[in-house]
């Protein structure tokens, strides 16, 4: 027998202490599981930096190359080496400050961990500073450079010391996506900051910084940037514990949005949790809000949520999970009653299309809290306030559906009840009247106290959905925003010619502003990915082609600048309904309903009108009535 060698055969090795390069790549074991990680930690970093605006640039999905650039606090020159050493933070000091901490970050470990995997580098500046330094995570060697004051990360070439780990990353375009979502589920927490993503030098994501920390206009606005002006419509507001009264006698507050029960998916895919801002998945919230859907929910659906839960740091574990993605609250059963009554009473407030935005600020609910929201004008997003105003102008007696909602399958779902006859006395009288029914699949033909109305539903409908687009491509300030995207569930193929292919590639920035991701599939296919979501049931081959032989048309540069109204309304003629459609009475209505609520509506994009009064004396007149 060998000495140190035992009976069973496993040789009896002396214990060691592991070196510091050793335990940080074990430690990155648990914090960094793929590039998302990466991205995760730095950004929390940056943000606990107190950062207004984050870039983040990823190569072949983060693999080659993760760059998080922040305009944060910075780091001294001194301090950069202490920042790559394992259990060095700046956010704790005592144990009593962990036991309440609120920054994201206060391991310490995440930046030596990286630096243990992954070639780093550390570019910052603090601001009584005239240059930055840069430090270089192998030599450790800092060197003067220049930089605004703030701080860039580098990682590049995850996993190069640890092939084995490379070998579970799925494929550029996977992990890139799990990197987006990374930015994307901060970007839920914090419409206080700007955020911008790039891939492999082109910008893919833009999220405009939208106001104060906690503001409700911004969070809705922010909500619609990253998940959709159609999240955003098909949600509630949630607000439990908050305003006026202040926390709740459980000291939780509980806000967001929960998605009306027709807007759950088949998968959890759109379900955000956070408590005290940092995205949490946890079994005691998910529970609650299950059970808070129970009533409305069926089956095997999975309900869409953004929820917030704010409580006394001091009484939630967040040092439970190396990547802090789970916490461990101190009395969950106070949670839970919190969320489950939080998300219960925001879907039991009464909600029609139309009203769905009066009410969910206006009304006292039925079985109102102390705590439940109140109209507070100062605080109603200005989209809401809009919309509010609007549905009360109208009395809105049934469902003003949404554009979207003339389109087949969401006519299905949410289906208007019976106008009332609006032509006696007493009661509202709708400028456009009341439907009776369709002309040769073209003419919407409607009655109005003053005679017929006839209505060409393609322009009109083409003007409404230009207004909307509008509305979405532009800022107050006059600026392009992106047109909320919407991904197809799988995308679609058609054959392009090579000028489409090389159109397609030179204009991807702009058709990612436009709403749209066409990209070239092979040699001769391009692939649509993704449209606009107010286009999202139309003909995506139709609306890729058409924009497609807009921007041809057009130089790269001057487009987003003089041309983007023409391609709007291009876009909006593709998704406007076609000629030939067979339209419900409810939906001649509701689409009369939504012109009397559109700017401009008398004309459509080309100038031609969208609808013509022909008045009792006019009819009278043809019929030679009264001579
Ligand atoms: P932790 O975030 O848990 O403190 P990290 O390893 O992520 O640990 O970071 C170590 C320290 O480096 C932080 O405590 C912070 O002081 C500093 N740091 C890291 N990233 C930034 C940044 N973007 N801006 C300013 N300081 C940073
Ligand atoms: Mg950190």
């Amino acid at each position: 027998m060998q000495p140190g060698s035992t009976g069973a055969g496993a040789t009896r090795r002396p214990i060691r202490e592991l070196p510091d390069e050793l335990i940080s790549q074990i430690a990155a074991g648990e914090v960094v599981e793929r590039p998302a990680s990466v991205v995760r930690e730095l950004v929390d970093n940056a943000l606990d930096a107190g950062a207004c605006q984050i870039s983040v640039r990823l190569l072949a999905g983060g693999v080659r190359l993760i760059s998080v650039e922040d305009d944060g606090c910075g780091i001294l020159p001194n301090e950069l080496p202490i920042a790559f050493k394992r259990h060095a933070t700046s956010k704790i000091d005592s144990l009593t400050e962990l036991e309440s901490v609120s920054t994201m970050g206060f391991r310490g470990e995440a930046l030596a961990a990286i630096n243990s995997i992954a070639d780093c580098a550390l570019l910052s500046r603090v601001c009584d500073q005239n240059h930055a330094y840069i430090l270089d995570g192998q030599s450790g060697e800092i060197k003067a450079a220049a930089r605004s004051v703030g701080t860039t990360v580098e990682v590049k070439e995850l996993f190069f010391s640890t092939p084995a780990r490379r070998k579970f990353l799925k494929t550029d375009a996977t992990e890139l996506a799990h990197c987006v979502e990374a930015v994307r589920r901060h970007a839920l927490a914090r419409p206080d900051v700007g955020f911008t993503i790039w891939a492999d030098g082109k910008q893919i994501e833009q999220w405009r910084r939208c106001g104060q920390r906690n503001s409700l206009p911004a969070l809705e606005q922010r909500l619609a940037d990253v998940l959709g002006s159609d999240f955003v419509a098909r949600s509630v507001w949630i607000d439990y514990g908050g305003n006026a009264s202040g926390r709740t006698d459980s000291g939780i507050r509980v806000w967001g949005r929960a998605g009306l029960p027709d807007a759950a998916r088949a998968r959890a895919d759109q379900q955000f949790c956070y408590v005290n801002e940092r995205f949490v998945r946890d079994k005691v919230i998910s529970h609650a809000v299950r059970s808070a859907y129970e009533d409305v929910l069926h089956g095997q659906r999975q309900p869409v949520y953004v929820l917030y839960v704010e409580i006394d740091p001091a009484r939630v574990d967040v040092n439970v999970h190396p990547t802090k993605i789970e916490v461990r609250f101190r009395d969950s059963r106070d949670v839970h009653q919190a969320v489950r009554h939080a998300v219960e009473s925001a879907l039991a407030t009464p909600r029609s299309d139309s009203v769905n935005a009066a009410t969910a600020f206006a009304t006292e609910r039925t079985n109102g809290t102390a705590d439940a929201p109140r109209y507070d004008p100062q605080n109603v997003p200005p989209v809401l306030a809009q919309k509010a105003q609007k549905a009360i102008h109208l009395e809105a007696k049934w469902s003003v559906n949404d554009v979207a909602a003339l389109w087949p399958s969401q006519a299905q779902t949410d289906k208007p009840q019976t106008p009332p006859v609006a032509l006696e006395p007493g009661q509202p009288v709708w400028p456009l009247g009341r439907a009776l029914g369709q002309l040769q699949g073209i003419y919407i033909l409607a009655e109005n106290a003053r005679g017929l109305i006839i209505v060409d539903m393609h322009a009109a409908h083409e003007r409404i959905v230009y207004e909307r687009l509008k509305s979405q491509a532009h800022s107050a300030s006059g600026s392009h925003l992106p047109l909320p995207s919407q991904p197809l569930l799988m995308a679609v193929t058609f054959a392009a010619s090579p000028l489409e292919i090389a159109c397609a590639e030179a204009h991807s920035a702009t058709l990612h502003w436009l709403g749209l991701e066409i990209t070239p599939f092979s040699a001769k296919t391009l692939a649509v990915r993704a449209v606009p979501a107010a286009l999202a049931h139309g003909d995506a081959v139709e609306l890729a082609r058409s924009v497609l032989a807009e921007l041809s048309q057009h130089e790269a540069s001057t487009v987003m600048a003089r041309a983007h109204n023409e391609i709007l309304a291009s876009m909006a003629c593709h998704g406007a309904i076609r000629a030939n459609r067979h339209l419900s009475i409810e939906e001649m209505n509701a689409l009369l309903r939504q012109m009397e609520a559109t700017e401009r509506m008398d004309q459509c994009n080309h100038g031609r009108p969208t609808w013509r009064q022909l008045s009792l004396r006019e009819l009278d007149a043809l019929f030679l009535r009264g001579r």
